[in-house]
């Protein structure tokens, strides 16, 4: 599922190749992907210049050029599980799960969006919109305060890995990087995200913002559909520690990583690296319950 580095890397993509670009004409092949009508989301958008690019959390969005008097507007995407945002030429024959077109101009390219599981959701809004969503999300996890962070840790008494995936608490992190952040710091997930000490929390703190780091750096993990905007894989996955690494060799000491099943999402971590606490959460039922889009 892409996180906050996938996001980011599709973000800076767009930016490169975008940037000034008049969106034609957009056409929706499957109106389930878009939240609202269809034609008021192609007519919205169609028409306008990207006049900048902006990312919260997992949340994408693309800042569009005001016309015939009207305000600026956005078109914000969540790639949900398995989106993908391509930019090709329009001529080359489109892929299955092709479920939105955005012709550009200049030039004879096009957005295209694709999304196997149909899981995530493209919106046009208004900037108030924008802000009103992005409000319901916590800080960006590249942005937040360690004293922030510390301050979102208390009263909390379920799992922190559950914590760390929460996006009222924290925006940007997903499966990937909440299990690699925690076993950089060396917390065990079913530690309460209360009684983190302050050192603690500052160390989750400092391996959070340095695990999404050296990910964007790589431009982010590919372990099923995620690509970038030109459709090429991420490059992080061979820097994984944990994450789909049960049974394997700890890189840190060697034993073998395991895997528990946390708030329904497998956790990949080192039993001795990350020693459970004697207080732990309870697991919640392993049963996954369906996530409502954040939005
Ligand atoms: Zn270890």
């Amino acid at each position: 599922m892409p996180e906050l580095p996938e996001v980011e890397t599709v973000m800076r993509g767009l930016k490169q190749r975008v940037l000034g670009r008049r969106l034609a004409a957009v056409e929706v092949l499957n109106p389930l992907v878009i939240a609202g009508p269809a034609d008021d989301f192609a007519a919205g958008l169609s028409n306008r210049s990207v006049a900048g690019l902006r990312r919260k959390g997992k949340t994408l969005a693309i800042e569009l050029e005001g016309r015939n008097g009207q305000p600026s507007c956005y078109l914000l995407l969540r790639l949900g599980m398995t989106g993908q945002v391509i930019l090709t030429p329009q001529e080359l024959p489109l892929q299955p799960h092709t479920h939105v077109r955005i012709f550009l101009e200049p030039g004879s390219e096009e957005i295209r969006y694709r999304d196997v599981r149909r899981f995530g959701r493209l919106r046009c809004c208004t900037s108030q919109e924008l802000e009103t969503i992005w409000d319901r999300l916590g800080p960006d996890a590249p942005e937040i305060s360690e004293a922030q962070f510390f301050e979102a840790t208390r009263h909390r008494y379920g799992s922190v890995k559950s914590w760390l995936l929460n996006q009222q608490m924290l925006a940007g992190l997903g499966n990937i990087y909440a299990d690699e952040a925690l076993f950089e710091a060396r917390i065990h997930p079913l530690t309460q995200p209360a009684r983190l000490s302050a050192a603690s929390a500052r160390r989750l703190h400092r391996a959070v913002k340095n695990v999404l780091k050296r990910a964007v750096n790589r431009q982010g993990t590919t372990f099923r559909d995620y690509l970038d905007i030109e459709g090429r894989p991420g490059n992080f996955s061979v820097r994984l520690k944990v994450y789909q690494r049960t049974g394997q060799p700890c890189r840190r000491c060697g034993r073998p990583i395991r895997r528990l099943v946390i708030g329904g999402r497998s956790t990949h971590f080192c039993p001795h690296c990350q020693p459970r606490p004697r207080r732990v959460a309870v697991p919640r039922s392993s049963k996954r319950v369906a996530r409502k889009p954040q939005y």
